[in-house]
């Protein structure tokens, strides 16, 4: 995992600008919408809210179980 990566900015992955993006798969989206159950994401990205630029992606399932609900 490269958490060093910057934006245009110059805000990293641990930066208040930084924000981030869940990714539901249709089905667990089905779920948290639908149905109001938590769903785990499949992939959250770090975005920032300045340049909006993608920074980094994760597929981590300790990161994606905190963000469930989301
Ligand atoms: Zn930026």
């Amino acid at each position: 995992m490269n958490s060093t990566k910057k934006c245009t900015c110059g805000f990293d992955i641990n930066h208040p600008k930084i924000i981030t993006k869940t990714n539901y798969s249709s089905f667990g989206w089905f779920l948290f919408t639908i149905l109001g159950l938590s769903a785990k994401p499949y992939r959250i990205d770090y975005y920032c809210s300045e340049c909006e630029e993608k920074i980094h992606s994760t597929y981590e399932p300790k990161i994606l179980k905190k963000n469930v609900g989301r």
